[in-house]
């Protein structure tokens, strides 16, 4: 996957395409595979690189949802459950089984958690991770040695799946492309084109070289996110709002916080939300907030109240109490909850439904929007049933639940440090062998190597710094101060492999250390 040969491909293709999506997150990704395996011609662009917006600032949970389940949202748990499992069968590289405990303070806990979950082992049937259990206080203890022990009771362990959001989103990209689409990173929609009144396609704009072009479709997908109503708006100024974005924040800390093999979930905090600490890549999530926000900045930050909170509750459940100069990274993401007005409270969003929604506009705009991350491929599977009929193309069946994701490997471990590329891990070897500057390491800290960066240039279509250091590889999220130490060998690597010269190499390595320096907290709060 390259994006000169995009291009190119973009320029030779006969227009109109059948399927436009706009937008490069989970969302756009798997309606974009969806697409081209029923052999749709179908072209996909992303106005930042794929997953920049909300999908690589996720909780990285394959997950039915066990909060939904106390909101009663019965079917949504079920359909995100059985998505879990096709995840976990077609991406086995990238999605894992992890146990989560419920500690328990209260004796009515134990039981009270225990019936919810069984309910959740029943609901998952077949695909079914393991079964929970009540633990007792010494089991408890022997899953989470670092758990506040102070008036613990017992917990309740239960299994969900974990992933790499990311890595995911780029060998959709690949899976995609494979399937026949062209998908094109760095090019916006700035506007749409309309003939007699219908959606006819897009104007977009190269965000590299400026040059804007004209791209028809015979139905435009808008699949933009949090950002979903500058496209609506694009089609129908006057139309209304769908979303209410709302913030959550992760802050990321030392695996030493959480050393076992086991995840904490707290069901409810003070303030009703659920909150998780994740082992996660060597280091440990903790997450997350849930803020109504007015604006969807491509990166938004953390607020000083969303850290505290997060560094409160931390230390409620550790026996170690974190600090903010414990946090190695923070991240913020948004949410893009669909209808109602929220009542600006905290957590006012919280109850919003996280089911998807498809909305066609008069025009036959398409716009899918909500969901989650778990639940990718159902929703490009009904966007794609809808948008077909919009686009007056024959109806064809999804192949997507059998299909396999670039880079399935069933025993991904035994490419030690490179496990998370998968069936790649052996190219990615033999290039590194290929020069021996690239199999030195990034930084003393972690196993990163030069070789990676070449790797994400040529095939992934990594553009920037942060490509490669947030979403390709993640140091960025994992230890922010690591990523700015490498962002100068980074950009060096990267300006050969895609032609640059030193003045975009220097603007590369300061533009990423504003943005890292927003990663961590702010020294002087
Ligand atoms: C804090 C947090 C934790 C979460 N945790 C989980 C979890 O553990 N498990 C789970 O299943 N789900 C989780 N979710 C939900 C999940 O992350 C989202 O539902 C999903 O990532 C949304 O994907 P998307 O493609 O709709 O949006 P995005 O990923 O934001 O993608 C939209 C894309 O559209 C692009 N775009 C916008 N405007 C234009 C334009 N004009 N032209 C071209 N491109 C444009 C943006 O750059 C962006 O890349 C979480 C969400 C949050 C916020």
């Amino acid at each position: 996957m390259n994006r000169d040969a995009m291009i190119a491909a973009l320029e030779d293709e006969p227009q109109p395409w059948d399927f436009l999506v706009v937008g490069g997150g989970a969302t756009g990704l798997g309606t974009a595979i969806e697409a081209a395996s029923r052999g749709y011609r179908t072209l996909l662009v992303e106005r930042s690189d794929f997953a920049k917006g909300t999908s690589s600032r996720s909780t990285k949970l394959v997950h039915g949802g066990v909060r939904y389940l106390r909101q009663g949202n019965v079917s949504l748990v079920i359909e995100a459950l059985r998505e879990r499992g096709l995840l976990l069968k077609n991406a086995p590289h990238l999605v894992r089984n992890l146990s989560f405990v419920v500690p328990n303070y209260d004796w009515w806990e134990g039981p009270f958690y225990g019936i919810g979950l069984k309910m959740y082992d029943l609901l998952a049937g077949k695909q079914g991770l393991g079964r929970s259990k009540v633990l007792s206080r010494e089991r408890t203890l022997q899953l989470l040695p670092t758990i506040e022990s102070e008036g613990l009771a017992g917990g309740v362990i239960y299994y969900d799946g974990q992933f790499d959001d990311a890595r995911l989103a780029v060998n959709m990209a690949q899976t995609a492309a494979e399937q026949g689409a062209v998908l094109v990173n760095y090019m916006e929609v700035v506007g749409l084109l309309h003939a007699a009144g219908e959606v006819r396609g897009v104007q977009a704009r190269d965000a590299e070289t400026g040059v804007e072009r004209e791209i028809e479709a015979r139905v435009v997908v808008n699949a933009t996110g949090a950002w979903t109503d500058e496209v609506r708006h694009m089609d129908d100024p006057a139309a209304a709002d769908m979303i209410v974005p709302s913030q959550g924040v992760h802050i990321v800390l030392e695996r030493a916080f959480l050393p076992g093999e086991s995840a904490i979930m707290v069901p409810k905090t003070d303030d009703g939300r659920v909150l998780f600490a994740i082992p996660w890549h060597d280091r440990v999530l903790v997450g997350t907030t849930d803020t109504p926000v007015e604006d969807t900045p491509l990166e938004p930050r953390p607020l000083e109240e969303e850290l505290a909170f997060l560094l409160k509750h931390a230390a409620r459940y550790l026996h170690r109490d974190p600090s903010r100069e414990d946090v190695r990274s923070m991240f913020a993401g948004l949410r893009p909850l669909v209808g109602g007005s929220s009542d600006g409270e905290a957590g006012g969003t919280a109850s919003l439904s996280r089911d998807h929604s498809i909305v066609i506009s008069n025009s036959g705009l398409v716009t899918v929007a909500g969901g989650k991350w778990t639940t990718y491929r159902r929703m490009g599977e009904d966007t794609v049933d809808h948008a077909a009929v919009v686009a007056g193309l024959d109806e064809r069946a999804s192949v997507t639940r059998d299909l396999h994701i670039h880079g399935y490997h069933n025993h991904a471990e035994e490419f030690g440090d490179l496990w998370v590329y998968g069936s790649d891990a052996p190219a990615i070897r033999e290039l590194m062998r290929t020069d021996p500057r690239y199999e030195e390491p990034l930084h003393p800290a972690h196993a990163i190597r030069s070789g990676e960066v070449v790797w994400a240039a040529r095939h992934e279509m990594a553009r920037t710094v942060d490509d490669v250091l947030a979403r390709r590889t993640r140091l960025l999220l994992l230890d922010a101060r690591a990523a700015m130490e490498c962002a100068p060998a980074v950009a060096a690597l990267l300006a050969e492999e895609i032609g640059r010269g030193h003045v975009w190499e220097k603007e590369q390595v300061d533009a990423f250390r504003d943005l890292a320096l927003g990663y961590l907290p702010d020294p002087g709060a």
